[in-house]
């Protein structure tokens, strides 16, 4: 590795055969010799390359090679740049060079001894080689060290991201369980009442009335737990991606009677009045049995935090995109949760004794989402909600 990385070599001296022959002596693998007739020739290399050593000649017409020396030293590029000074003069010269301090400099006398210049070249090419080489593993350390810190940064995300999972699912447990226990309690309970009366033989527990009125409740019941198994498998049909929408032509005008038609006992139950708005048909092209379970999604929930006050639903088009207006004056949603409630299990506001999974929302805005079409919510605490929806009239078909 070290005898790879490459040595440029800069000789400085005003006599070309002076280059000539101390270029054969120098020559080696993986250096570069570099050749300058006169300090100027010398500073422009200077400026160009990166040398691991400069070799001038102190006796030179114009500036001489102490006088370059100096200039070096004064550069920041060329500063650190050991020197090996070659002079014909006797040795007490080797003190007029002031520069001694920043670099390494060294003193080769004329006539040159062939070993002596060789092994003090090779000592200067192998300190270059080395801290060239210690530069690089610096620099290999240092980028390891950037790409650990961002290794560890992804793996305290996935952490995060980790134990919230575990604290949704152990949340969506308890919650799912407390669920599907209320209607199961309630059927248990009517089962158990009634094998007492039938245990009794009492005939009066079971005419026509009672029995209809048995009924109904057992089928709101079921129909809470249907629909809590529904939700819970739309959400994995949406983690699979396999919520599929199968469009045909409707009309959103009547679709939404029909789901308040639909959902006409559970609105008596709430206690709210509800006007459906919608004076025109309002055609587009959707699927029709999702599109009913937003309407149905909305409206449930309008119920359910509405207060027993009135409840408007307004259907109409607007330039090619349908809308549609689910307004309560309930409770409320505060603006801290109207960023959450459309994610999967958030349910806000859980101090009142309403049930449900925190998924109707979430379902919702995917079914909008894949009919290409926006859900929002407006809101005062206190005051009531306003969700909105709009979905185009027809889709675009390569998305
Ligand atoms: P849930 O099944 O818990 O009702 P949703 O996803 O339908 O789940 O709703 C999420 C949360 O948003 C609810 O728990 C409730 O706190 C809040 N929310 C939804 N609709 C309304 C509304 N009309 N008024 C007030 N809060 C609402």
């Amino acid at each position: 590795m070290l005898s790879t990385l490459e040595a440029k070599l800069l000789i400085v001296d005003d006599l070309p055969e002076n280059l000539l022959a101390l270029d054969v002596l120098i020559r080696g693998e993986n250096r570069l010799i570099y050749k300058a007739t006169s300090a100027d020739e010398a500073l422009v290399l200077l400026l160009q390359h990166d040398f691991a050593l400069a070799i001038l000649d102190v006796q030179m017409p114009g500036m001489n090679g102490f006088e370059l020396a100096e200039l070096m030293r004064g550069t920041e590029k060329t500063k650190h740049i050991p020197i090996v000074f070659v002079s014909a003069a006797g040795r007490e010269m080797n003190y007029a060079f002031k520069g001694y301090e920043s670099g390494a400099v060294d003193f080769m006398h004329k006539p040159l001894d062939i070993q002596a210049v060789k092994s003090k070249v090779t000592v200067f090419v192998d300190l270059y080689q080395q801290r060239q080489a210690i530069k690089h593993q610096v620099q290999a350390l240092e980028k390891s060290r950037q790409e650990q810190e961002t290794l560890l940064g992804e793996l305290r995300t996935t952490q995060d991201e980790l134990r919230l999972a575990v604290r949704m699912r152990d949340d969506f447990m308890s919650i799912v369980s407390h669920e599907l226990r209320t209607p199961l309690n309630g059927l248990i309970l009517e089962t158990q009442l009634r094998k007492l009366h039938l245990a009794k033989g009492n005939a009066d527990a079971f005419t026509l009335d009672k029995l209809r009125a048995m009924t109904d409740r057992d089928e709101r019941q079921l129909n809470s737990l249907i629909r809590l198994i529904e939700d819970m498998l739309d959400v994995s049909r949406i983690r699979t991606g396999k919520l599929s929408i199968r469009p045909v032509p409707c009309d959103l005008a009547a679709l939404a009677a029909r789901v308040l038609e639909n959902l006409g006992a559970q609105i008596a139950a709430a206690g709210s009045q509800v006007e459906l708005i919608a004076p025109q048909p309002v055609p587009g092209v959707w699927d029709e049995y999702r599109i009913e379970q937003v309407v149905a999604n909305l409206l449930t929930n309008a119920l359910r935090y509405g207060a027993k006050k009135p409840i408007e639903i307004r259907v109409h088009a607007d330039q090619g995109v349908a809308r549609l207006e689910v307004r309560d004056q309930g409770i409320g949603i505060s603006a801290d949760d109207q960023q959450r409630i459309f994610q999967q299990f958030e349910r806000v506001n859980c101090g009142h004794s309403v049930q449900g999974l925190g998924l109707g929302l979430f379902i919702t805005k995917q079914i909008v989402d894949a009919h290409q079409g926006q859900i929002g919510v407006s809101s005062v605490p206190g005051e009531g909600s306003c969700f909105h929806v709009r979905l185009p009239q027809t889709m675009e078909k390569n998305s």
